[in-house]
Formats: structure tokens, C-alpha cells, sequence
């Protein structure tokens, strides 16, 4: 058995995720925020009031941050950074540079792929005085449709690859008949043991600004209360933007609600670097 049929399995047996925890068999709740607002008047307050919440609530989430959001915001995102230090409750990690797009049928080559996520990593470097080691998929319209997995072409083998190279150790989990919105996997199958894969789903620009399934506190409270018991772990993507300007949420209700329910419903929440040197220590 790989290490990766290992977690799925792990996963499907409802228990624990395979994290090497022996803490905690709870299922994972993992928020996140794509940080890629480039609106730099309309965000403003945004980082203060996450910080702020995050703390008053103890709540873990990771920013995935998208190279020319920071360098449009830079005082901004250096001011986030300086708070933050040392502060295990916040990862910040990358988006590309440009939302460009990975796992596409008609993506961009991989030089040009590779030259938008160095040129973002050297941004992070400056600013958050370090390298990421993860980086949230982003999705595009203009690549054509998705491809199944990592694992589906020879070009999504090459960009997976191309990754890695770039010391990505964290990213979607985006394989061949995996679940990528509850599962994490390892992607030993592909050649790259190192590197996890995180659940995503529940993007605010369907559930909340989309009102895809009518009200959003009401329908993410039932997401949690159905997948909790099972114990399936749950990812939440949401958006700077989509929060802090086209929804106005000023107070991050919504994050506030979701750690509150999850906690009640047997998550234990925590941000991807956490999850990421859990599998690190289970796979030395
Ligand atoms: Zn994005």
C-alpha cells in the first residue's frame, strides 16, 4: 500500500486523516483566504480586522497570496507580515503571480508557468522575508477546461514537476479519482512522496457572493453539521475581496461562525503549514 492509498484510506475509514497526529483523530478544518485583491483603497482594513478576529477567536487560516496583489499593496502586505511574525494562527503562501493557471487542457507553457511563480516567490521572499512552500490553485476562463488531476496529462505530470522544483511542498489535491474537496494525499504515485495535497472547496464566490445555495451562514452550518460526523475534513477558500468589498462583511461573521460550528462538530481547525509538518514528520 503507498503512503497515499495509506491517507486516502485513512479518510474513507472516516477516522483520522493520516497526519501523523497522535494528539488528534479529529478531521480537519482548513480556512483559507486568496489574497489577491489589487484594489488598494476599497481593501484597506482588511488585514487588521482578520488579525484581530483570528486572535479574539483563535482561529488558524493561511493566506495564499498572490505575487502582484503584494507588489500593488506592498506597504500593506509588509505591515501584515511584521504582525503576524512568529505567530503560529497565520501561513501565508503563494498564488502565482498573475492568477495564472495550472491543470488546464490549453494552459500556458511551462516556462511561462515557471517564470510567473519564481517572479511571485521572489516577491514573497522580499516582503515576507521567506520562501513559500505551498500554493493554492487558481482558476482561470481562458485555459479551457480542467484536466482530471496532476496525474491526467503529460503536461500536468510536467507542471506538477515544475512545481516541486520550485520547493512547492503543498498543493491542491488534484488527482485522478480523489476527492479534492476532503481529501489530503501525497503525491508519491507521481514521483513526489514530499509533497502533500490539501482539500479545497467552498470558494465565496459561489456559496456567499453567488448565494449559490441560498443563504450562506445556513448552508455552511449544514455543510458542517453533515460532513463533521462523518469525519470528513473541510476546506474553506475564501477571497480577500469577495469578503471585505463585495459582500461587506466588515467582521468576518462568516469566519467567526465556521470555527464556532466546526469546533462544535468535532473539527479540530488549523492552517496548511500545520497540516503540511504533520505529513512531513509521518513520512520521515
Ligand atoms: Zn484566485
Amino acid at each position: 500500500m503507498t503512503r497515499r492509498q495509506f491517507m486516502n484510506t485513512a479518510v474513507l475509514g472516516a477516522a483520522a486523516i493520516g497526519l501523523g497526529s497522535s494528539r488528534s483523530e479529529k478531521p480537519r478544518m482548513i480556512i483559507r483566504f486568496d489574497t489577491e485583491s489589487r484594489q488598494r483603497e476599497e481593501i484597506k482594513g482588511f488585514f487588521e480586522k482578520v488579525v484581530s478576529v483570528q486572535r479574539t477567536h483563535d482561529i488558524p487560516a493561511s493566506f495564499f497570496c498572490l505575487g502582484a496583489a503584494i507588489v500593488m499593496r506592498e506597504s500593506e502586505f509588509r505591515a501584515f507580515s511584521q504582525e503576524i511574525r512568529g505567530d503560529p494562527l497565520f501561513d501565508t503562501q503563494d498564488h502565482s503571480y498573475s492568477h495564472i493557471g495550472i491543470g488546464y487542457s490549453e494552459g500556458k507553457s511551462i516556462e511561462v508557468l515557471r517564470a510567473d511563480y519564481e517572479e511571485s516567490f521572489s516577491v514573497h521572499e522580499e516582503v515576507f522575508g521567506k520562501r513559500p512552500i505551498g500554493v493554492s490553485l487558481c482558476g482561470t476562463s481562458v485555459d479551457g477546461p480542467h484536466v482530471t488531476g496532476f496525474d491526467a496529462t503529460e503536461k500536468s505530470r510536467a507542471e506538477l514537476d515544475m512545481l516541486a522544483g520550485l520547493g512547492v511542498r503543498m498543493v491542491n489535491t488534484f488527482l485522478t479519482g480523489h476527492n479534492g474537496a476532503h481529501e489530503f494525499v501525497d503525491y508519491s504515485d507521481l514521483g513526489h512522496p514530499e509533497m502533500m495535497g490539501f482539500p479545497s472547496a467552498n470558494s465565496d464566490n459561489g456559496w456567499v457572493r453567488g448565494r449559490k445555495f441560498g443563504d450562506p451562514a445556513e448552508h455552511i452550518v449544514s455543510e458542517i453539521k453533515k460532513n463533521g460526523p462523518l469525519g470528513k475534513n473541510m476546506a474553506i477558500m475564501f477571497h480577500d475581496d469577495t469578503e471585505w468589498i463585495d459582500v461587506n462583511d466588515k467582521e468576518l461573521d462568516l469566519m467567526k461562525l465556521i470555527a464556532e460550528v466546526a469546533r462544535d462538530n468535532g473539527y479540530e481547525l488549523s492552517t496548511h503549514l500545520e497540516c503540511y509538518e504533520r505529513f512531513r514528520r509521518r513520512m520521515v
